[in-house]
């Protein structure tokens, strides 16, 4: 093997060109990337960024010196655009095509729009320079409508509201968050964003963007009503970015699908956002867009690349932090789990909960409680038994119950 090529010079792409060289590969190693920018994080551009707090410069990854330390032909600015599976080559927007042996691919999500909604004044926000021009937006005084109330459009509220700004968080579902919290928690959710002054209008659908001369000027509701608006957010969630695929053979379903070993096809592997997975710890596909599993899943990509044969089944971990509150949750939160608050009290400010189903705990959430929520995390690792949380009063017991021992035999590769 003298060629591996990634595709996605980000959170994922970059991990897994590390864990190439930390495990001794020495070969070529071209990473591709179509944004200008060096390798930067995603997760504080709707946060520090958006308010101002951070600098933009202190979202990238890795200092100059240590990218060049990674022995990596970058190529920054230059977008994929077909795979040849069968003749091992990519081809890149400018021509050029590349030959491999291995592959990887780590190319994220693509944010969803609204129809019509090339105006001025509308935004999403995936890439740095979507944030920056956000700020520069926020900046000027707006009123503000973000459309979608899950944890990215929750999160631009609630660095917009920071500001001191009008904001309006619009969702056609009757809580934020609701997916994959549940209703309990989604109206936790929106009991803190009222709480800071932003204006909630759930269970309403968009109709359509209302402008003039070409930049918005209002969200016009599924009721009839029109919020005024200076700036939109758009936040309606993300596709996999497979578009450059077509014709590959692969088969991009929701994401680029792969196996238990992240593998999509012989020598191509996907990590991160864009790859769809059966995660034997759970016994179910999954596609996650956490910044945790990017980094995860493209060590266990590129490990698998190299020969480690390890099914990457990990217990997934995420965050989101809204005004003064973090919330954590590690598992998965099936639409019909049960709920049960395990400490504190929801009204407090402070406190954990679990979700059950079928039997076992699959997901255990805390709301500025980091301590509290690592210890449960053990539940799902575990495979607890439902019961240890349902029948063990407010906080379960972390050692000696039975209902703590393991339903299933552990998963070869879950982290722990
Ligand atoms: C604003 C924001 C806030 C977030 N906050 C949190 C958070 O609080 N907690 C959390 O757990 N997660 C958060 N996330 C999610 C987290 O950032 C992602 O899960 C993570 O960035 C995924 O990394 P990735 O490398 O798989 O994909 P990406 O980071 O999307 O990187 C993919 C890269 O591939 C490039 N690319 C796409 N197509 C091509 C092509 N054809 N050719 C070349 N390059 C291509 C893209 O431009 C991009 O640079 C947040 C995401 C966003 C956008």
């Amino acid at each position: 093997m003298k060629r591996i090529v990634i595709v996605g010079a980000s959170a994922a792409g970059l991990t897994a060109a590390e864990t190439l060289r930390r495990r001794g590969w020495d070969g070529h190693l071209t990473l591709i990337g179509d944004e200008p920018h060096p390798p930067y994080d995603r997760p504080p551009l709707s946060k520090q960024i958006l308010t101002g707090g951070w600098l933009a410069e202190r979202a990238v990854l890795r200092s100059p010196h240590d990218l060049a330390r990674l022995g990596a032909d970058l190529r920054l600015g230059e977008p994929a655009t077909a795979l040849d599976t069968a003749g091992r080559r990519v081809r890149l927007g400018g021509g050029e095509s590349i030959h491999f042996d291995a592959l990887i691919i780590a190319t994220g999500v693509t944010p969803r729009r609204l129809p019509d909604s090339d105006l001025a004044g509308v935004h999403v926000l995936r890439t740095l320079d979507d944030a920056l021009a956000l700020r520069a937006a926020l900046l000027a005084g707006p009123r503000v409508v973000v459309v979608g109330a899950g944890f990215l459009g929750t999160e631009v509220a609630a660095a917009a509201r920071t500001m001191g700004l009008e904001v309006t968080l619009v969702e056609p579902e009757p809580v934020p968050v609701r997916r994959p919290f549940g209703e309990r928690i989604g109206a936790v959710v929106a009991d803190l964003h009222r709480a800071h002054g932003t204006h909630l209008r759930c269970g309403i659908p968009v109709r359509r963007l209302r402008s003039t001369s070409g930049r918005v000027t209002g969200v016009e509701l599924g009721d009839g009503t029109t919020l005024p608006a200076d700036v939109v957010v758009l936040a309606l969630g993300a596709t996999p970015a497979t578009g450059w695929l077509t014709g590959s053979g692969l088969r991009p379903a929701d994401g680029v699908e792969c196996d238990a070993w992240c593998q999509a096809a012989p020598g191509i592997y996907a990590a991160g956002d864009v790859a769809s997975w059966h995660n034997p710890h759970f016994g179910t596909r999954m596609r996650l867009e956490h910044r945790m599993n990017a980094t995860e899943q493209a060590i266990a990509a590129a490990g698998n690349l190299l020969g480690d044969a390890t099914p990457f089944a990990p217990v997934p971990y995420f965050w989101t932090d809204q005004y003064d509150t973090r919330i954590q949750a590690y598992g998965i939160f099936p639409p019909d789990a049960d709920l049960r608050v395990t400490s504190g009290d929801p009204s407090d400010g402070r406190f954990t909960a679990a979700y059950g189903h079928q039997g076992t705990v699959v997901g255990v959430l805390g709301w500025n409680a980091p301590r509290e929520l690592r210890l449960l995390r053990r539940l799902v690792v575990e495979h607890a038994l439902w019961t240890a949380v349902t029948d063990a009063g407010p906080c379960p017991p972390l050692t000696g119950d039975r209902r703590w021992e393991s339903t299933r035999p552990r998963t070869p590769g879950v982290y722990s």
